[in-house]
């Protein structure tokens, strides 16, 4: 597996005594209440500061944590947990790993390798990597920053339906290794979910706040941070000095996770099972995915238990499964992999220079680091040092993004008694390109922005009247080997030896992270310019501006979707509770009605039953109208009062009760 990463991002966070409130600012819009959100790759989480304390939010189900899949069926768009459990039925319209897609290009390495791993249609979309679904029997291509806005806008109802308010503004977190492209489009994706993204926060940073370590002032501290969730490993080390956060390294796999550890079990239990049997069920998506449910779950007892069974009734062709799993077996399957977590461990200490002693704090995050094996593996590795994991690990950087969004927001947070200024810093070099193929830095990685950097080039050939200005960020020597992120020209140079000439470049990084390149020669006044915005996979602001509208047109479909299954679940009840009554002979019905009266209401259930099977599509108002028709002809019979044909289907389950 390889591991790419940038090796160095910072974000730097500030964190100074309270002075004058920014919230007492004139002329500040009011943000409401800010919610902060891990935006992850398998699972998505949220919280809140309120009351004094931080609130992880539970989904409709209870879960604290909600899977960043988004689903189209024939007639709906699932978010969440309900798209996650339907793969196995529709695995070419169900999405996920979003994150591995957004702000990349088509081109990326990364992508054309994921790429081959999806069940859906990646295609390529003016350079970016795009998915391709059926809506509503129609074709339509997505950005992951949609997909990944509809996940936001999931967490984002969390929220409000919990806080009973409208939420309007986010602190969202990601990866340390994101650059600028893959942090503009998370923005891009809170835009489209209609909210603010006031902060990217990065993920170990925010786990590092969760446990409170920036309010340890006293003297440099290093932190490391080992995030192994669902599909990525991040290892980060972070160091805090009088309050400001670095990114010295990271390092890790973005292809290791739980989820490979749940296939070791189920390749093993598979093995098993063909061995009792003789039945191979590996290519039954069904089977497949009940094992798969049920050795995650068996996975997470044996974070606690020694031994865990895994029970399947009628898994394949009638047979049950049936086997029990030890902690240590567990353990012997994955025994590699665990231990290859320690790898990155040491390649970050490596890259920053420092010795395991000179680590202050050791951070668990993600959900798989509850694994006991893999605790006392990082805790031998630091000669058995205390980890930091007493904050659920699978909530720790939600838990950290909401006290970041807690300082944020209006209400005056009194027990947040400091305010926080985040510093970006540039997270690569940015330069350009000069004879040969070299990389000249302008603003080196790790400048605080925004900031304003200039330096004096001029021309390698004799009357050379224009020259190439080549933009790229990254930290090699040869920009062959960078990213490249823009290029303009400065022509009519007048004619002059080389070297004569004097063009000073100037790169500008404002406080949104947008960067604009001037080049000016100052004999003839000559000035060029370009702002570097949309050329590195980012979406234009009229794209951006489409995605949101289809956003809200996308939650109407929703309201209507779900008014279409509410309503025929409505006519089905009512036309079922008919037929039951019909076959009972103590019902009401039979002991009401005469043998006339009893056939008329049979057809009426007839007609509705076979155009229920005929129009599994029908429409909220078309079951309605089929509703009320049944019950014209239902209530008077059974002397029903006050039924007419003004009532509503809201209406309709009281009636039912009185049948
Ligand atoms: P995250 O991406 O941080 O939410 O982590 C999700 C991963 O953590 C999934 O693969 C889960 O199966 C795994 N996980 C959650 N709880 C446990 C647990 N108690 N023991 C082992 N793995 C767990």
């Amino acid at each position: 597996m390889s591991i790419k990463f940038f090796v160095l991002s910072v974000v730097a966070l500030f964190a100074y005594a309270k002075k004058g409130s920014s919230d007492d600012e004139d002329g500040k819009p009011k943000v409401g209440t800010v919610i902060g959100i891990d935006l992850g790759t398998t699972y998505s989480c949220v919280g809140v500061y309120q009351n004094g304390r931080v609130e992880i939010i539970a989904n409709e189900l209870g879960h604290r944590t909600t899977p960043s899949w988004v689903a189209f069926t024939e007639t709906d768009r699932l978010i969440g947990d309900a798209a996650k459990s339907q793969v196995s039925l529709n695995p070419t319209n169900t999405l996920y790993d979003m994150k591995r897609l957004i702000g990349r290009r088509w081109d990326d390495p990364e992508v054309k390798r994921d790429a081959k791993l999806y069940p859906f249609k990646l295609v390529n979309k003016e350079g970016k990597p795009m998915v391709e679904v059926m809506v509503k029997k129609e074709s339509k291509i997505f950005s992951p920053e949609e997909i990944s806005a509809m996940v936001l806008t999931k967490m984002k109802t969390i929220a409000q339906d919990y806080l009973s308010k409208t939420v309007t503004h986010a602190v969202v977190t990601c990866p340390a290794y994101f650059n600028d492209a893959q942090r503009q489009a998370t923005k891009d994706a809170g835009t489209i979910a209609g909210m603010n993204v006031m902060r990217v926060l990065n993920e170990p940073t925010a786990a590092a706040i969760a446990y409170g370590m920036d309010k340890k002032y006293d003297a440099e501290r290093n932190i490391l941070v080992y995030d192994l969730g669902g599909g990525t490993f991040d290892v980060s080390l972070l160091q805090i000095d009088e309050g400001v956060f670095e990114v010295l390294s990271t390092n890790g796999d973005t292809h290791l996770g739980g989820e490979d550890f749940d296939q070791r079990v189920v390749t093993h239990l598979l093995k098993l099972w063909q061995k009792k049997t003789g039945l191979d069920v590996s290519t039954n998506h069904r089977c497949m995915q009940k094992l798969r449910r049920e050795v995650e779950k068996a996975k997470c007892v044996l974070s606690t238990s020694y031994q865990a069974i895994i029970e399947i009734d009628n898994f394949f062709e009638g047979q049950d499964f049936r086997e029990t799993l030890t902690r240590a077996r567990f353990e012997e399957l994955n025994a590699d992999l665990f231990r290859g977590t320690l790898k990155p461990i040491e390649q970050v200490l490596k890259d920053a220079n420092l010795k395991k002693g000179d680590i202050d704090d050791i951070v668990m995050v993600g959900g798989s680091s509850r694994i006991p094996k893999i605790q006392q593996l990082v805790r031998d590795f630091f000669n058995g040092r205390e980890l930091a994991k007493g904050i659920n690990p699978d909530e720790a950087v939600a838990y950290g993004a909401a006290i970041q969004a807690g300082l944020l927001s209006d209400s005056k947070n009194q027990t947040l008694d400091r305010d926080m200024v985040i510093i970006d810093r540039a997270a690569l070099t940015l330069g350009i390109e000069t004879v040969g193929g070299v990389m000249t830095p302008i603003v080196e990685r790790g400048t605080i922005i925004p900031c304003k950097k200039t330096k004096t080039f001029s021309t390698p050939q004799d009357n050379q009247d224009y020259v190439l200005i080549q933009v790229f960020e990254g930290e090699r020597p040869l920009t062959k080997d960078n990213h490249a992120l823009g290029t303009f020209t400065m022509s009519n140079i007048p004619p002059a030896k080389r070297g004569e000439p004097q063009i000073e470049v100037t790169f500008e990084i404002d406080a949104n992270q947008i960067l604009s390149v001037t080049a000016e020669e100052k004999a003839m006044g000559l000035k060029e310019s370009i702002v570097i915005t949309n050329d590195k996979g980012r979406l234009t602001p009229e794209e951006i501006e489409r995605m949101t509208r289809e956003a809200e047109e996308f939650k109407q479909q929703d309201e209507m979707a779900l008014a279409n299954v509410k309503s025929r679940n409505d006519l089905e009840t009512y036309t079922s509770d008919l037929r039951k009554q019909l076959d009972d002979a103590e019902s009401e019905v039979n002991l009401r009605l005469n043998e006339e009266e009893k056939t008329k209401v049979e057809d009426a259930v007839s007609d509705v039953s076979d155009w229920l099977k005929e129009n599994p599509d029908s429409e909220k108002e078309e079951n309605e109208e089929k509703l009320k028709e049944l019950k014209e002809i239902v209530e008077p019979l059974l002397g029903v009062q006050g039924s007419s044909a003004d009532d509503d289907d809201s209406e309709g389950d009281e009636e039912h009760a009185e049948l």
